[in-house]
């Protein structure tokens, strides 16, 4: 495959439909968020496997962090095939069957085998498969003990904070805002369940991104001349359970997939 280094070269292999299901309002602006780094080939519904393969191989990004995910995924999946899953699966009390481990995500199952491959019935992106395998190879399989704090005062989240409150917390605020209802009845999807109040919220809701991973997410609607706002918590054990690049990533995927079902089940397909 010879390289690709401009949207054009991209957007010749692209079907040209411009049907948003990406996201974003044509293939044009698909193949610019692609040598950005902004999307990966397989935001694209229409593009099957092969070609994501075939095309990756030869797209030159702009932005760098496209490929040290693919690289932290090459890296991950080379030491899967060194470690003994049923013993990982015995670590996170995960089920374990035919040679692979069952990771549960938000309700679906994500199975991995002895070389790092992952299957699944959900669309699969690097924002759950880094996180997914990052936590088969370093979680301690602490559980959760219910102690609630924000992702700043985690270890290792300094790096991270500033994106994580832009890109998971503030994008999900605006979601929540604009498509309430929907909004919260897919977290119910998720499973969400809702807890005694921790902070003064009007909603309080626990997902499981990961099983040993819950999330709090709190919702203060908006009033009089205060505006609404959406936090998220961890688990004080998430610290031991995942790193806090994998909790970032999650919280883009959790964002990308309300987006997807909000377009999805919105009878004009827009988000705002
Ligand atoms: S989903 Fe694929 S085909 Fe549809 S607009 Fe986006 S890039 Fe084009």
């Amino acid at each position: 495959m010879s390289q690709i280094k401009n949207p054009l070269e991209l957007y010749k292999h692209l079907n040209k439909s411009n049907c948003r299901k990406c996201l974003l309002p044509s293939c044009m602006a698909f193949a610019v968020a692609v040598i950005q780094g902004q999307k990966t080939l397989t935001d694209c519904p229409d593009m099957d496997t092969e070609t994501v393969k075939e095309l990756s191989a030869g797209i030159v990004s702009r932005n760098s962090r496209q490929t040290d995910t693919e690289s932290i995924l090459k890296e991950f999946r080379k030491e899967i095939t060194q470690i003994d899953l049923a013993e990982a699966a015995r670590r996170l009390d995960a089920p374990f069957q035919d040679g692979m481990i069952a990771i549960n995500c938000l309700g679906k199952d994500f199975k991995i085998d002895a070389t790092g491959e992952m299957t699944s019935e959900c669309h699969r992106n690097p924002w759950v498969e880094v996180p997914v395998l990052h936590y088969i190879l370093r979680s301690k399989g602490k559980q959760p003990t219910g102690e609630w704090v924000t992702f700043g005062s985690l270890k290792g989240a300094a790096e991270w904070n500033q994106f994580f409150t832009h890109r998971c917390e503030l994008e999900m605020g605006k979601l929540a805002d604009a498509h309430n209802d929907l909004f919260f009845e897919i977290l119910h999807i998720f499973g969400a369940q809702e807890i005694d109040k921790v902070t003064n919220s009007d909603q309080s809701l626990v997902i499981y991104p990961l099983p040993r991973l819950p999330l709090l997410i709190n919702y203060w609607e908006p009033e009089d001349a205060f505006e609404s706002k959406l936090s998220i918590l961890f688990d004080k054990t998430a610290e031991e359970n995942i790193n806090t690049e994998s909790i970032y990533l999650l919280g883009r995927g959790l964002v990308e997939m309300f987006r997807k079902l909000i377009v999805q089940h919105t009878r004009d397909g827009k988000l705002f």
